[in-house]
């Protein structure tokens, strides 16, 4: 091996989901004057914004998840439940039984936008208002796509590495590079792949 491989460490896996990179921002094209604009979220809703034409949008972020996490006082045990009773979403606390043992405790709702998977990136659209994303290119007749620019920076190092390391030792774990679609990592089409993502950088 020589010393002048370029190895990258992988990021833990979900780094860049969907519903984590909606948090800092995606970007996307405009609708109204087609230059870079920024669709962002936080617990309740969803902006779009676009610095350049002053163009914006405000969406409520209707799916949620309703869960509630207790150590239970009889046998110990720390569980997680759904609350799925519509009546009870909206209380701050609840009574639920111990999926363990039964013992039923009160315990806090929490309310948490549901998890949004990346495969929600349809035809190079993000799914909260459709719109294309930035970071798009076309790779032998398959969508590439970064949802912003540390994303689309993260691409380019892991896919240009010579030598691709996991995070922690636990090999079993999954990482980042596990989302990825087997076209972008194969090694016949890597080369092609990061000057492709290098092009998008360039935008
Ligand atoms: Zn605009
Ligand atoms: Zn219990």
């Amino acid at each position: 091996m020589g010393n002048n491989q370029k190895r990258v460490i992988d990021k833990p896996y979900s780094t860049y989901a969907l519903n984590r990179a909606v948090i800092s921002g995606l970007c996307v094209k405009c609708p109204k004057c087609s230059q870079s604009s920024i669709v962002r979220a936080d617990i309740t809703n969803i902006y779009f914004s676009c610095t350049n034409c002053g163009y914006s949008k405000i969406e409520i972020r209707t799916n949620f998840r309703y869960q509630l996490e207790n150590q239970c006082k009889q046998c110990g045990r720390y569980y997680r439940v759904s609350i799925s009773n519509h009546n009870k979403q909206n209380l701050s606390v609840c009574n639920v039984a111990c999926p363990f043992c039964n013992y039923v405790m009160q315990g806090k709702v929490q309310k948490t936008p549901s998890f949004i998977y990346t495969n929600d990136i349809k035809n190079g659209c993000e799914p909260f208002f459709g719109l294309e994303l930035w970071f798009l290119a076309n790779f032998k007749g398959k969508t590439v796509w970064a949802l912003n620019h540390d994303h689309l920076v993260y691409l380019i190092e892991y896919l240009s590495a010579d030598l691709r390391e996991k995070p922690f030792d636990a090999n079993t774990m999954r990482t980042e590079a596990d989302r990825l679609p087997y076209f972008m990592k194969s090694a016949k089409n890597r080369e092609g792949i990061v000057k492709c993502l290098k092009k998008m950088l360039e935008k």
